[in-house]
C-alpha cells in the first residue's frame, strides 16, 4: 500500500519519492487528499466509516471502492496496487461522505442483491432483506406443490398468486425467476400490488430488467385491489416495525420510506388488515405466507385465532432461528 500525501503530493517534492507505475495515473486534483491506489483508498474509506459508526465498515468500503472504479469487491481485493483514476477518487469521496451520513450502501450503489438477483434500489422502496428470501423459497415450493398435487390438463386455470406490498418487486421477481427456471412460470398468474405509486414505478423497472415485465401484473392498491377473484397463494412482506421502534432502527433505515416499515403500535397493523381480507381473498386449498418481525408470532397467532378460526397456522424460522414467516392455510370448512 502506498498512501499518498507524502512528497509526491507536494509541488516540487523530491523526485525520488514519486512512484509512478503502469495503470496508476498521477492524480491531477488535490493529491494530498486522494489515495493513489485501490488499497490505500480502501484503507482510508474503512477508517472513515469505522469512525462514523458503521459496524460493517470493511464491507461497506469494499463495495464503495468497487462501485467507484466499476469493478466488484474481488477486483478491489485482488489488485490493491492498481491506481485509482481521479474520476473514481471523486466518486468515492462522494460515496463515503454519503455513507458517513448514514445512507445505506445499497442506495449509494443503486443496487441490492436478493435471491441471487440484482435489483435496482432507491428511496422509492424498502431495500430487500436477506430474511425475505425465506418467503420466496417457501412460496416457490408451495406453487410447485400446488401444481403437482393434481393433474393439470391443457386449459387448466392458472394458479393465482399475489405479492402484496411488493415494494421493489424483489419477492415477485425472485419467485417468478425461480418458477421460470423450472419452466412452470406460465402456469401462474402473478399480481404485484403496492399502495405507493413510486414503489410500483421501481417495481416495473425491476421486472423489466429481469425480463419479467409480461409475467407480472401490477396494481396500485392498499393491500388488494377490488375486483380480483380469490387467490391460491398470497405472499406479503408488509411493514411490521412497531412505530415506537422506528427511531431505534439503524440510521440507514431513516433513508427508506417509513410507509414500508411502520407497522403501527404493535407492528401488526397492516398484517392484521390483510388477515381480515383473507377469507374473501384466498380460495381453498390456498396458502398465505406473511413475513413478520422478531417476537410478533404470538400477536399474529392471536389475530389469526380471532379472524381466521379453524385455519392452520405454521411459523417458519429464519437462519437466526426467529419465527419469520407465518403460513396460513385456508381451512376446508371455510370453503365457500
Ligand atoms: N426487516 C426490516 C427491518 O427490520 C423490516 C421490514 C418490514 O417492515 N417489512 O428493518
Amino acid at each position: 500500500m502506498r498512501p499518498e500525501g507524502g512528497s509526491g503530493g507536494r509541488p516540487g517534492g523530491a523526485p525520488g519519492d514519486v512512484t509512478v507505475r503502469a495503470g496508476a495515473p498521477a492524480s491531477s486534483g488535490d493529491p494530498t487528499e486522494r489515495p493513489a491506489t485501490l488499497g490505500a483508498a480502501l484503507d482510508g474509506a474503512i477508517a472513515r466509516l469505522r469512525k462514523s459508526g458503521s459496524d460493517t465498515a470493511r464491507l461497506d468500503a469494499e463495495l464503495l471502492v468497487a462501485h467507484a472504479v466499476g469493478t466488484d469487491r474481488t477486483g478491489v481485493l485482488a489488485h490493491p496496487e492498481v491506481g485509482l483514476p481521479p474520476h473514481a477518487a471523486e466518486a468515492l469521496e462522494e460515496y463515503v461522505a454519503r455513507r458517513e451520513r448514514g445512507e445505506p450502501v445499497a442506495y449509494i450503489r443503486g443496487i441490492k442483491e436478493f435471491h441471487g438477483l440484482a435489483f435496482t434500489v432507491d428511496a422509492r422502496a424498502l431495500i430487500p432483506r436477506p430474511d425475505t428470501e425465506l418467503l420466496v423459497d417457501i412460496g416457490a415450493s408451495r406453487v410447485v406443490a400446488a401444481l403437482t398435487a393434481a393433474p393439470r390438463g391443457p386449459g387448466s386455470d392458472r394458479l393465482r398468486v399475489v405479492d402484496v406490498g411488493t415494494g421493489s418487486v424483489a419477492v415477485a421477481v425472485a419467485l417468478a425467476a425461480a418458477l421460470r427456471r423450472r419452466r412452470i412460470l406460465d402456469e401462474i398468474d402473478l399480481l404485484a400490488t403496492d399502495v405507493s405509486a413510486d414503489a410500483l414505478e421501481l417495481a416495473v423497472e425491476n421486472a423489466a430488467a429481469h425480463g419479467l415485465a409480461d409475467a407480472i401484473r401490477f396494481a396500485q392498491a392498499d393491500l388488494l385491489p377490488a375486483g380480483e377473484p380469490p387467490f391460491d397463494l398470497v405472499l406479503a412482506n408488509l411493514p411490521y416495525v412497531p412505530s415506537g421502534d422506528l427511531p431505534r432502527l439503524p440510521i440507514a433505515a431513516s433513508f427508506e420510506p417509513s410507509l414500508a416499515l411502520d407497522g403501527g403500535t404493535d407492528g401488526l397493523a397492516a398484517v392484521r388488515r390483510l388477515l381480515g381480507l383473507l377469507p374473501e381473498a384466498l380460495r381453498f386449498p390456498g396458502t398465505a405466507l406473511l413475513e413478520i418481525g422478531a417476537g410478533e408470532d404470538d400477536g399474529l397467532r392471536a389475530a389469526a385465532d380471532r379472524v381466521l378460526p379453524g385455519w392452520e397456522l405454521t411459523f417458519h424460522s429464519d437462519l437466526a432461528g426467529i419465527p419469520r414467516v407465518a403460513e396460513l392455510a385456508a381451512s376446508a370448512e371455510a370453503r365457500r
